[in-house]
């Protein structure tokens, strides 16, 4: 399967932090200061074909981001 974020090698020079099943970036179109895309790194079509470990990794970088990073 291939996508918007896949198949953009821009996105990768923006990613700020990861985990083993997620990753989080700046995204190029920010609507606040800071405005981060967080996503599984397996391509998935939507939040249905993710596992809960994937959806687990989600939250924890969102979380940490949250904080502060
Ligand atoms: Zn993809």
């Amino acid at each position: 399967m291939t996508c918007a974020f896949c198949d953009n090698a821009s996105i990768y020079e923006r990613k700020i932090t990861e985990n083993d099943l997620a990753w989080a970036v700046l995204g190029n179109m920010p609507i606040t200061s800071g405005h981060t895309l967080v996503m599984p790194k397996r391509c998935v079509a939507n939040i249905a074909d993710m596992t809960a470990d994937e959806r687990t990794a989600i939250f924890d970088l969102a979380e940490r981001e949250e904080e502060g990073g």
